[in-house]
């Protein structure tokens, strides 16, 4: 018996996680084999259970935290003053009485004053959040760089200039582009930016100017000339003309911004992410108690991979990334196989193998499709990013080959093309849990929604937009009575639609607790409250930014509560979300993050 033990013990030390207990009676009798031996144990087989958690503790280590109050968003335990974690994972959470029944172990008070809640999920992000901080901020709203730097919101198109041709003299070579981000013109009585605004900075130097949307980009004379459309005759719906027929400098859309993005700077190896970007990106996800993250559109190209498997591999990396696969061109299929073919690579810390799709452009660009009767300020229609019949191909190819599919639509007829394109690819392919999520989805009606649910879609909505553009939906976009319906938070779980919420960073600042504070409250910045019975509960909002998001990307059985089995990854805040009154979810601080196991204080990060 004791021999049997030793040998079944070693095999033990040779795996560092074994999925089943190895069962000594089973051994003993020379039938040890996985069945037999998982049965035995089933039925109570303690020395065995007893041996080898010994056995595995003579390699890691047990940390009971205690915490003010463990929030866990596990209905079955809401609660907890302690939480047991080993290597990287959550053994339980309870007392402390009740997890000391995990064996030897050691108490951490680290965080006894602070509240712990599951690591959020970002389910729209951008990692460019973390690179864009290098081009020149032009937006309307205050916003804070991953170093930490306040800086101020621009409220005129003369203060944008003014900000752009002060940096403009610290640039080192004079052919060098200037870029900026961020711009909202929305703001400034929907004034567009023309070239000749840009050329006052200059008209020997390529200038750029991405709008807080991303799907816009004005570019002076310069950049115009360089890119060979300084010309009359193009003829393109991303391309306004003016009236003597030349491109203004807005660029609608990607297929227009690919024209003119290099030559302003804006090159594809830092837009697919570099280091230093990925590695800042990191730095605000600890800032706002993110602990895994969606890179939602990212080419992908091989190189870019390797880099990111190698950051995120570093073992004082913060965060969990999960990119997207952008889909652009023609080969629909070809994207869906790579992107499968991606999966194998991933690692722990870098989840790969999903799509990102994108059917139409933004509200506030006016470049999202409608339904009748479209704009409320009789703006024309709006963009197509993606011919119909491509994305037949890209659903149907995904759902034969099991990839996960994330599509954006912010304009209602977007959503229903895709719900009706999902309806036709489901009924050639079938799929009892495919998960595609609706991206924005920011006009669906109680209609749309009843369809998701009938179709097994998620939805991913973005209440940010009531705080950052409610205004501008109400009086100038879609007008008072859809405003109210935006980012239908309610309808989504009222009809059984999973539900995440996002920040679509760096569109709007990533941060969760904003986010869940804007699905609560639904405030515009002039304090307007917009669609009272479209609010959810601050319980609701939590989950919507962590079980939610991690269904979207099928990780809630990993990721999304503190319970046993799943990760180590916690937001570590100075305030009880559930405590708070609602109207200040927004307040509440956030000491850092736990990912992994691995403890990252914001202050020190
Ligand atoms: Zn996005």
């Amino acid at each position: 018996m004791r021999e049997n033990a030793a040998n079944i013990s070693s095999s033990v030390t040779r795996r560092p996680l074994p999925d089943f207990v190895p069962c000594i009676v089973a051994a003993a009798r020379g039938d040890g084999n996985r069945v037999t031996a998982t049965l035995h144990c089933r039925i109570g087989c303690r020395e065995a259970l007893a041996h080898n958690r010994k056995k595995q503790q003579g390699d890691m280590t047990t940390t009971i935290y205690s915490a003010r109050k463990i929030i866990t968003m596990n209905p079955a335990r809401p609660t907890a003053t302690h939480v047991a974690v080993r290597d990287g994972r959550i053994l339980g959470a309870g007392t402390l009485e009740e997890l000391t029944g995990w064996g030897d172990h050691i108490v951490d008070n680290r965080f006894a004053d602070l509240i712990l809640m599951p690591g959020f999920v970002e389910g729209h992000s951008h990692a460019f959040e973390g690179a864009v901080w290098r081009y020149v901020y032009c937006g309307w709203f205050d916003r804070v760089a991953p170093d930490g730097k306040n800086w101020t919101g621009l409220r005129s198109l003369d203060a944008v200039i003014a900000r752009l041709a002060e940096q403009e003299k610290a640039l080192p070579d004079a052919a060098a582009p200037l870029t900026g981000w961020g711009l909202d013109p929305i703001y400034f009585d929907n004034v567009r930016m023309t070239r000749e605004d840009l050329d006052r900075i200059s008209k020997d130097r390529p200038i750029g100017v991405m709008h807080a949307s991303f799907h816009i980009l004005n570019v002076n004379t310069k950049a115009l000339e360089m890119a060979g459309l300084m010309r009359t005759g193009v003829n393109h719906p991303g391309v306004p003309l003016g009236a003597d027929g030349l491109p203004t400098g807005e660029m609608k859309g990607p297929e227009a911004q690919g024209s003119v993005a290099a030559h302003v700077g804006l090159d594809r190896a830092m837009m697919s992410g570099d280091e230093r970007g990925l590695r800042d990106f990191a730095r605000l996800c600890v800032r706002k108690g993110v602990t895994t993250a969606t890179d939602l559109a990212n080419p992908l190209p091989p190189d870019t991979v390797e880099m990111m498997l190698r950051v995120t591999g570093d073992a004082t990396y913060p965060a969990r990334i999960v990119p997207l696969r952008r889909y652009l061109g023609d080969d629909a299929r070809g994207t869906i196989e790579a992107a499968a073919a991606l999966a194998e690579k991933s690692s722990d810390r870098l989840r790969l193998g999903l799509v990102k799709l994108v059917a139409d452009g933004s509200i506030q660009g006016f470049s999202a499709r409608l339904r009748w009767p479209g704009y409320y300020n009789g703006a024309g229609p709006g963009l197509w990013y993606i011919p119909p019949q491509r994305l037949a191909e890209a659903l149907e190819a995904a759902l034969e080959l099991g990839v996960l599919v994330h599509t954006h639509t912010n304009g209602d007829e977007a959503t229903e093309l895709v719900l009706d394109t999902m309806e036709t690819a489901l009924r050639k392919h079938p799929s009892a849990d495919h998960r595609f999520t609706l991206q924005h989805c920011q006009l669906a009606d109680r209609a749309q929604f009843r369809r998701m649910a009938r179709l097994g879609m998620s939805v991913n909505l973005f209440p940010n937009h009531h705080y950052y553009w409610g205004d501008e939906h109400y009086a100038l976009t879609v007008g008072p009575e859809r405003a109210e319906r935006m980012n239908a938070c309610r309808s989504a779980l009222d009809y059984g639609v999973p539900l995440a919420i996002h920040s679509d960073a760096p569109v709007t600042p990533l941060a969760p607790l904003f986010t869940a504070w804007c699905a609560v409250n639904r405030v515009t910045a002039s304090g307007r409250t917009l669609g009272e019975t479209e609010k959810i509960g601050v319980y609701e909002a939590l989950k919507a930014i962590t079980l939610g998001p991690a269904w979207t990307l099928k990780l809630d059985g990993e990721l999304g509560s503190i319970e046993t089995g799943k990760r180590a990854d916690f937001a570590v805040l100075e305030d009880d979300p559930t405590e708070i009154a609602p109207e200040n979810l927004k307040d509440v601080r956030v000491w850092g993050t736990v990912h992994d196991g691995r403890i990252f204080e914001a202050a020190k990060i």
